[in-house]
């Protein structure tokens, strides 16, 4: 199994499944020459695609365009179905900032031929997960925003306010797919300014001043 590291905490949360949106962002969706949808677009990654603070990203040799997205992460606290929008927030344990890193050449294949985004969003590492921090330590997570560096040149940045749907809404929506988990991850989506990644680049992202990631990137010998 594989624990989350939380901040200021030994506590041991074993990683479940990474639920992962898309187009959650005006700005994004457009840039990708998609149509928002009218509720939150959902796929699911492997935990096993999970690295942490100061590791690194791995390109695999199939791939020849690889993005970064930087994105929210909610970590659920409390097993749940078919969760109200009012209640939501009951079912979080904490937050981090994380990267849905995304083969997009290998995606593009599966859009146009209507496959599924798991191969393109799979591989080992491509989940890089800050530490964890207790939603008792954050007022308003709607009042943070995100932020990417690539090799200390800002690449991504916009506040979580301008999601299409809430924190509660995206818990409520997904918790009507499938029961969420203690332990599970909501990848809440990317905003714009997706853009390829390459071997030897140093990836800092963050989330306000509250959760903060570094990785670097290699090519796959
Ligand atoms: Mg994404």
């Amino acid at each position: 199994m594989v624990y989350y590291q939380i901040q200021n905490s030994h506590e041991r949360i074993p990683i479940g499944k990474l639920l992962c949106l898309a187009r959650t962002y005006p700005k994004h969706a457009k840039e990708m020459h998609s149509e928002l949808p009218k509720e939150p677009l959902v796929f699911l990654k492997p935990e096993s695609a999970v690295i942490f603070n100061n590791d690194v990203i791995v390109l695999p040799k199939i791939t020849q365009r690889v993005h970064h997205e930087v994105e929210l992460g909610v970590v659920i606290g409390i097993d749940g179905k078919n969760i109200s929008v009012d209640k939501a927030l009951d079912y979080i344990y904490g937050y981090c900032v994380c990267l849905d890193i995304t083969a997009r050449d290998i995606q593009a294949v599966a859009k146009k031929n209507g496959w599924p985004w798991s191969i393109a969003k799979g591989f080992d590492t491509f989940a890089p997960i800050s530490d964890v921090i207790e939603k008792k330590q954050v007022d308003d997570i709607h009042a943070l925003s995100l932020q990417l560096q690539v090799n200390s040149l800002l690449r991504q940045q916009d506040d979580l306010s301008s999601m299409v749907f809430s924190v509660e809404e995206i818990i409520a929506h997904v918790s009507t797919l499938m029961t969420v988990k203690r332990g599970d991850l909501i990848m809440t989506g990317t905003p714009d300014g997706v853009a390829e990644i390459h071997h030897g680049d140093v990836l800092d992202a963050s989330l306000g001043n509250i959760c903060h990631l570094h990785v670097t990137v290699q090519q796959e010998q």
